[in-house]
């Protein structure tokens, strides 16, 4: 890195702006993804996602059929597609720039071919998904309010809040699961700290039984199993 590329760094930084907006790229998983405005950035929470599918299907050999909604920078579908070779995954986002910010890192990882892309709102997704994954956005508007002007100024507020209680992306979710899963489909889903009980009782309204809960490294309740209830 030259010195001139530096100050200019330095003075971002300075403004608050995160080093991976900076540099245009984070680490996730197991490799590194071009970011920009348009796309949250990749959190290490969200590799448990990833590790949480590997522990459900331990056979990475198998042809899945994966669904990722709201896919953002792509992080989650692309390290998918990296694991679960033979898979076939289609990943969604409401946003046509962050959209084109996955198609990038696809193109970098060289799995276009193993990715579907679709920009539409979750409404429109009808077909059935061995796995489901999300990490929707979650905040309520007053958490929203108070995180750090890291996130406020350069992260869009599309990917983190969820309604004025946080959680009317998991009632879409919820509503939408019974028809795009099978019984054996598993749906792998991001939370905020402190939505578990309010959010299991909303699948749970629709049908999806909640079968297993992983905690993050601070110790919160971070990703959530469900599987259609078949009694
Ligand atoms: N965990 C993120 C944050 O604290 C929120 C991500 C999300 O809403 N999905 O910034």
């Amino acid at each position: 890195i030259n010195l001139s590329l530096f100050h200019s760094a330095f003075k971002r930084r300075i403004k608050m702006e995160p080093l991976a907006k900076i540099f245009k790229e984070k680490d996730f998983w197991k490799h590194s993804f071009v970011v920009n405005e348009n796309v949250l950035d990749p959190r290490p929470e969200s590799e448990l996602i990833i590790e949480t599918v590997a522990k459900y299907f331990q056979n990475k050999k198998q042809k899945l059929n994966i669904i990722d909604l709201g896919t953002g920078s792509g992080c989650i579908a692309i390290s998918l597609a990296k694991e679960y070779i033979n898979s076939i995954i289609t990943a969604n986002d409401i946003s046509e720039n962050a959209l084109n910010v996955a198609k990038r890192n696809a193109k970098k990882f060289n799995i276009g071919n193993q990715i579907k892309f679709i920009c539409c709102d979750w409404i429109d997704i009808d077909k059935v998904y061995d796995v489901i994954v999300s990490n929707p956005p979650y905040l309520t508007i007053s958490e929203y309010k108070n995180i750090s002007k890291e996130i406020i100024n350069y992260e869009p507020e599309i990917a983190l809040i969820g309604g004025k209680d946080g959680l009317s992306c998991y009632r879409k979710l919820a509503n939408k699961f019974p028809k795009i899963t099978h019984s054996n489909s598993l749906c792998f889903i991001e939370i905020g700290h402190s939505q578990k009980t309010e959010s299991i009782k909303i699948f749970e309204e629709f049908g999806m039984d909640c079968i297993d809960i992983i905690v993050d490294y601070q110790n919160y309740e971070r990703i959530l199993i469900f599987k259609r209830n078949i009694k």
